[in-house]
């Protein structure tokens, strides 16, 4: 396979030279260092290249140039290789230009010039960047093969898993597609029992479960040891940062999650408002970055969903979905929130054919050319339809209220009105969904009255609730099924009769001593990615002063 490109561009040559140099004493083992002496130079080298269809991976571009300036060129580029890095590289004096540019060129950083060292001032940043080029990047196609129907509840749950763990995989829809035919008859298998899943050395699941699945491309199902000092359950923010901090300061973790790392976060495309990143953030890098980082400490990661907690004097055990227990001292509870589900006629037939819970961002490819319809007015929905808009050639939002104004984050109303192919319909409710195999259409009900439209991708954001049944009676929760946890354990002014300490409880402790509570799932917690990585975070402060007490 070619080596994926870097591209610098700069009119003066020795300015030119320099970034060269630097770049491929530190990148030249893994990419091909390429270079250009003008934003229009740059573009036919672009032109040539997607021609030849070889990977790009990074552009690094001058601001000040004559003809056309480095955010003309890296806004055009993005025609060409829309998922590589853009840098801008600015002299001082062009600081405003350059944040300007993050949104209007969505450039992912910019750099002033000079960047010496290199090894402080550009690689850092740069080897951050490519980082995350590479885990969206799909080399040519090697690894698995996903045979199966665009409109299969089972075909959606294989393919989402697979994406949700970065695992590559090429999905072919079986419907009309002589390829997919051709495959299965070769490997003998039967093309009314989908999905199936295909491995590079010919080995097939057919109709997997996703432990079965999980188990065969790597993942962890099973702990490496009983015992830790901290069992965390849930890898979204909360859990990640609680991992982290935890594993940092030298406590042996443990984090059960049954999806990738990321949590809801990592359902989003882009997180703008999280500190520190600027140009803003997709949800799956945050969930990839803090995995890393936390394995980095030392957290183990197992691929399990905790289906109950056991409370035995100072151990806690928690139950894990293949009936097998991991103990601890402490347990961390951050499984967020789910997403409520539509009560209308149809709806539950018809989740995961055509009707989506969240972003289900796996599915924008196959929205291609498509109408697409988003119901939910807060900035979830609003994230989702952007992103939905990138693909689908429309994007219907239908919304309650009179409109987004109440419930959404202005610069996401901003974007949504400048995005001609995103409609907002007002005052308007989805009463049914209709389709046999798979949703045909929406029955919606405006201010004109009741009426039908032809639908085959329908995504819903209407609120979200706590994943709290599973857990005993001992952990008190709201009426909405909240975790409560330190000051709002006391009723009345009064501690639940459970609670035996002669202490108070600890800021997130909850009914249960050693039981802890991080982020959305906590009564009263704030719905943002930076509240609940405070509060995995304070967390961990809590569990050192719990375990001290023994
Ligand atoms: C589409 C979308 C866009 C968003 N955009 C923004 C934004 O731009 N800015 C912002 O600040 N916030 C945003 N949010 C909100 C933000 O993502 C959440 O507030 C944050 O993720 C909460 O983190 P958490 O760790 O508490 O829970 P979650 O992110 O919900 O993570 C909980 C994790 O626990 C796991 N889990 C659940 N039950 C179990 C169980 N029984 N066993 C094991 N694991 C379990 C789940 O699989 C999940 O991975 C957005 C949310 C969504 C859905």
């Amino acid at each position: 396979m070619a080596r994926p490109i870097l591209l610098a561009v700069d009119d003066d040559i020795s300015v030119l030279e320099a970034v060269v140099q630097d770049l491929r004493r530190e990148y030249g083992q893994i990419y091909r260092v390429m270079r250009a002496g003008s934003g229009q130079a740059a573009l036919d080298t672009l032109a040539q290249l997607k021609t030849r269809q070889e990977p790009v991976a990074l552009l690094l571009s001058d601001q000040r140039m004559p003809g056309m300036t480095g955010v003309e060129f890296l806004e055009r580029a993005i025609e060409f290789y829309p998922e590589a890095r853009r840098v801008l590289l600015t002299a001082y004096a062009d600081t405003e230009v350059a944040i300007r540019a993050i949104n209007t060129a969505r450039i992912h950083y910019y750099l002033t010039k000079p960047w010496d060292p290199p090894e402080e001032k550009l690689y850092p940043v740069l080897s951050d960047l490519l980082e995350d080029w590479k885990a969206g990047y799909r080399p040519p196609f090697e690894g698995l093969r996903v045979i199966g129907h665009r409109w299969s509840l089972r075909d959606h749950k294989v393919r989402n898993f697979l994406s949700q763990n970065h695992v590559p995989y090429r999905w072919l829809d079986v419907a009309g597609n002589e390829e997919a035919v051709k495959i299965l008859a070769e490997a003998r298998l039967d093309a009314d029992k989908l999905p199936v899943v295909l491995f590079a050395d010919g080995a097939a699941l057919v109709d997997p479960d996703l432990d079965e699945l999980a188990a065969r491309v790597g993942l962890r199902m099973k702990a490496e040891q009983e015992f830790y000092d901290m069992v965390v359950v849930g890898a979204g923010p909360a859990g990640l940062a609680a991992a982290v901090y935890g594993a940092s300061e030298g406590l042996h973790t443990l984090v059960i999650e049954p999806d990738a790392p990321g949590g809801q976060a990592g359902s989003s495309s882009r997180i703008e408002n999280y500190l520190g990143f600027p140009s803003g953030v997709p949800g799956a890098d945050l969930g990839r970055r803090a995995h890393t980082q936390a394995t980095r400490f030392g957290a183990e990661f197992l691929t399990q969903r905790a289906t109950g907690l056991r409370i035995d004097g100072q151990y806690r055990f928690v139950q894990l979905g293949d009936g097998r227990e991991v103990s601890s001292h402490v347990v961390m509870l951050a499984p967020g929130v789910q997403y409520r589900k539509l009560e209308i006629p149809g709806a539950e037939r018809l989740a995961g054919r055509g009707i989506y819970y969240g972003a289900a961002l796996v599915e924008a490819v196959a929205c291609k050319d498509e109408e697409v319809f988003v119901v939910g007015g807060a900035n979830s929905a609003g994230q989702a339809a952007l992103h939905f808009a990138k693909f689908a050639c429309k994007v219907t939002m239908v919304v309650r209220g009179d409109g987004l104004s109440a419930t959404m984050s202005k610069y996401l109303i901003d974007e949504i009105e400048k995005t001609s192919n995103i409609v907002v319909e007002p005052h308007t409710q989805v009463v049914e969904a209709v389709g046999e195999e798979r949703l045909e259409k929406l029955k919606m009900r405006g201010p004109q009255g009741e009426y039908t439209v032809p639908a085959s991708s329908f995504f819903v954001f209407i609120g979200a609730a706590p994943g709290t049944g599973w857990l005993p009676d001992s952990i008190l929760r709201d009426e909405k099924g909240f975790l409560l946890a330190g000051p709002d354990l006391r009723i009345d002014g009064k501690l639940p009769e459970s609670w035996r300490e002669a202490r108070e409880p600890f800021l997130l402790e909850s009914s249960v001593p050693g039981v802890f509570v991080a982020g959305d799932v906590r009564h009263g917690s704030v719905k943002r990615v930076a509240s609940a990585v405070g509060e995995g975070s304070i967390a961990v402060q809590f569990v050192h002063q719990y375990l001290a007490g023994f």
